[in-house]
C-alpha cells in the first residue's frame, strides 16, 4: 500500500536454485521447535502507481478481477498446507498494493478460506493496508466484520503539496476523513508517513507528525523516503533533503514520538505501550511466513533447513498458476548466510533479541557470532549482557556498517 510499510523480507540473495550438499552438510542448521508462523495476503493493484514505489503494485486498467483473485488465493493457499501442517498462524497481514480495493465481501471469503484451512490463533492480529483515495467507512465496518482487527492507513503526508510530489491519489482532506472513519471503527490503527520528502523541510516534516498524533492512533510509521532502482523517481530524481538534513527530521520526530508516549521499538516503527505491531514483530524476529497473492515471499523452517519462495509476480500469470503453487523462485538458504540474515531483522529492533532467540530461528550455534558480536561491541555499535544484545545508539544510527559484520567473508561455514 505504502512505499514504506514493511514487506516480507525478500531473499538476501538471488538464489533461484538449490545450494550444493557441500553447503547443507556443512554447519546446517538444527531446529528443536519451528518459529511462530505468519500469513502475508498481497493484492497487486493500485489505483495508480506511484513515482516512488518499488513494490509489485501494478495500476488498474481494466476491471478488478475480485472473484477470480479470490478464488487464485485460496487455491494457492491449499497448494502450501503440506509445508505448514498442523502450524498455528498468528498473524494475518492483507498488504499490497491496495488491499482496500477489494470489498468487504472478498476479504470476508479470503478470511473464511483462512479460517476453514489452517489453525488460525483465536486472538492472531488480522491488519488491512488502507488508501485514504480508495478509503470508505462503509467496507471499513464490512472488513471489521469480516474478522480484521488492525487497520493500517497509508497517508504518507497530510500536505497536500507534499502529496502531489508523491504522486497520491489522495489529499489531506481526504486522509484525515480516512483516519476518522477508521477510528470509529478500529481501535488500533496505524499510520503511515514518510518524511525526507521532495523540498520538504524540518518544519513541514514535523507538521505531519503532529497532526498525526493529534488523531492518537496506536501506531505510527515514520519512513525515510528512500529512492528505488526501477521506479520513476530514481529515472527523474526529485531534489530531496540531503543526509544531514534527513537526520535532523529522523531526530527530531524521534523526539517528539517519544514525548508524545510513542515507544520507538524499530527502526522506523512506533507505539503506544502494548500495541506494537506482532506481524511485523515477527518478521524482525526471524519468526516464519507463508505467503499467497501475486510476488508474495515466505520463509519457512524445517527441522534442518529454512526455504524462501516466492510466488509469481505478474497477478495474469499468478492466477493462471495458483492452482499449482505459482511458485516463481525457491531456494534452501545457506546455513553461512543465516547470521545475517537474523541479524538484518533482529537488529531493527531498539529492544535487540534475547541470547537464544539466535538459535532458535536460525537453528545454528550461538558461537557461530560470537567474534562478531565481540567486535561489535568493542567498536560501541552493540551492548550486551548475559542475556540480550541490542544495538546502541551508534548501532542504530549506523546500521548499515553493524550488519556488514555479519555478511559471511569466506565459503566457510559458520564457526561453531
Ligand atoms: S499506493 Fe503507491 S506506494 Fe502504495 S503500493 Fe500502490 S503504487 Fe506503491
Amino acid at each position: 500500500m505504502t512505499m514504506s510499510r514493511v514487506m516480507p523480507p525478500a531473499p538476501v540473495r538471488d538464489l533461484p536454485k538449490a545450494v550444493s550438499a557441500g553447503d547443507r552438510t556443512a554447519g546446517a542448521p538444527r531446529f528443536a521447535s519451528l518459529p511462530p508462523l505468519s500469513l502475508y495476503i498481497h493484492i497487486p493493484w493500485c489505483v495508480r502507481k506511484c513515482p516512488y514505489c518499488d513494490f509489485n503494485s501494478h495500476e488498474l486498467r481494466t476491471g478488478l478481477p475480485e472473484r477470480e483473485y479470490v478464488d487464485a488465493l485460496i487455491a494457492d493457499l491449499e497448494q502450501l498446507l503440506p509445508r505448514i501442517w498442523g502450524r498455528p498462524v498468528y498473524t494475518v497481514f492483507f498488504g499490497g498494493g491496495t488491499p482496500s480495493l477489494f470489498s468487504p465481501q472478498a476479504v470476508d471469503a479470503v478470511l473464511q478460506a483462512v479460517r476453514a484451512r489452517v489453525r488460525l490463533d483465536a486472538s492472531a492480529e488480522i491488519t488491512l493496508e488502507a488508501n485514504p483515495g480508495t478509503a470508505d467507512a462503509g467496507n471499513f465496518e464490512g472488513y471489521r466484520a469480516a474478522g480484521v482487527n488492525r487497520l493500517s492507513i497509508g497517508v504518507q503526508s497530510f500536505d497536500d503539496s507534499n502529496l502531489k510530489a508523491l504522486g497520491r491519489i489522495h489529499d489531506g482532506a481526504q486522509a484525515r476523513r480516512a483516519i476518522e472513519a477508521a477510528q470509529r471503527t478500529f481501535s488500533n490503527v496505524n499510520l503511515d508517513l514518510m518524511y525526507a520528502l521532495p523540498s520538504q523541510t524540518l518544519t513541514n516534516a514535523l507538521a505531519d507528525i503532529e497532526t498525526a498524533i493529534a488523531f492518537g492512533p496506536a501506531h505510527i510509521s515514520a519512513y525515510h523516503l528512500t529512492i528505488e532502482p526501477n521506479t520513476l523517481f530514481h529515472r527523474f530524481p526529485p531534489c530531496v533533503p540531503d543526509d544531514d538534513a534527513a537526520a535532523e527530521m529522523q531526530e527530531a520526530i524521534e523526539a517528539r514520538m517519544a514525548q508524545a508516549g510513542y515507544e520507538h521499538y524499530e527502526t522506523s516503527a512506533f507505539a503506544r505501550p502494548g500495541l506494537r505491531c506482532a506481524h511485523n514483530l515477527n518478521y524482525w524476529r526471524f519468526g516464519d511466513y507463508v505467503g499467497i497473492g501475486a510476488g508474495a515471499h515466505g520463509k519457512i523452517s524445517f527441522p534442518d533447513r529454512i526455504v524462501r519462495e516466492m510466488k509469481c509476480k505478474h497477478p495474469r500469470q499468478y492466477m493462471s498458476q495458483a492452482a499449482q503453487g505459482a511458485v516463481q523462485e525457491a531456494h534452501e538458504v545457506p546455513a553461512r548466510d543465516l547470521p545475517f540474515e537474523f541479524m538484518m531483522n533482529a537488529l531493527r529492533l531498539t529492544d535487540g533479541f534475547r541470547l537464544p532467540l539466535y538459535e532458535e530461528r536460525t537453528g545454528l550455534p550461538l558461537t557461530s557470532v560470537l567474534k562478531a558480536l565481540d567486535a561489535a561491541e568493542r567498536d560501541g555499535l552493540i551492548e550486551r549482557d548475559h542475556r540480550e544484545v541490542r544495538p546502541s545508539a551508534l548501532g542504530r544510527r549506523f546500521l548499515n556498517d553493524l550488519l556488514q559484520r555479519f555478511l559471511p567473508t569466506t565459503d566457510a561455514p559458520p564457526q561453531d
